[in-house]
């Protein structure tokens, strides 16, 4: 499929080096928008939502924020605020910047372990963007639901 000149723009933005030192595409060689379909797929499969996710993210975000530095009980979860080094924009251009900063959540019960950082909630909850394979900060998003247990979603098959 040819990509449109918009998304190609898009993609130039998310390689390596640009807005990211690591990008967000990973060795990913599909156009942006057909990562963001492909996925928005799998999600209408599980029938859990980019933006549930994302909130879901986001509460367990502002729950190790309450103890910076130290792990904080956030219900099923334990989080923990990593590093903060300022601020990164949006690829999508849409103004929206987000604390560079890492958040790391381990569910206390099966001892799994996420981390993602501010962005990476923004570009799923926003742009359905999970990002590229390959990148480091990808999520896949059944293993994402899994791990958040929302609703629709397999508990026990993913890593
Ligand atoms: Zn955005």
């Amino acid at each position: 499929m040819k990509e449109n000149p918009k998304d190609a723009l898009l993609r130039v933005d998310m390689e390596a080096g640009r807005l990211i030192k690591d990008g967000f595409l990973g060795e990913d060689r599909r156009p942006v928008s057909d990562i963001i379909s492909q996925d928005l797929d799998t999600l209408a499969g599980l029938q859990v939502s980019h933006v549930e996710l994302g909130r879901a993210m986001r509460r367990l975000t502002r729950g190790g924020m309450d103890a910076i530095g130290e792990e904080a009980d956030v219900g099923d979860y334990l989080v923990k605020m990593e590093e903060y080094m300022g601020w990164l924009g949006c690829p999508f251009k849409d103004g929206r910047r987000a604390a560079k900063r890492n958040t790391w959540v381990k569910d206390k019960a099966s001892g799994k372990e996420m981390r993602w950082t501010d962005l990476t909630i923004h570009l799923i909850e926003a742009h359905a963007f999970f990002q590229g394979r390959g990148s480091a900060f990808r999520l896949e998003p059944e293993a994402l639901a899994a791990f958040l247990k929302l609703p629709g979603a397999e508990t026990t098959d993913f890593e």
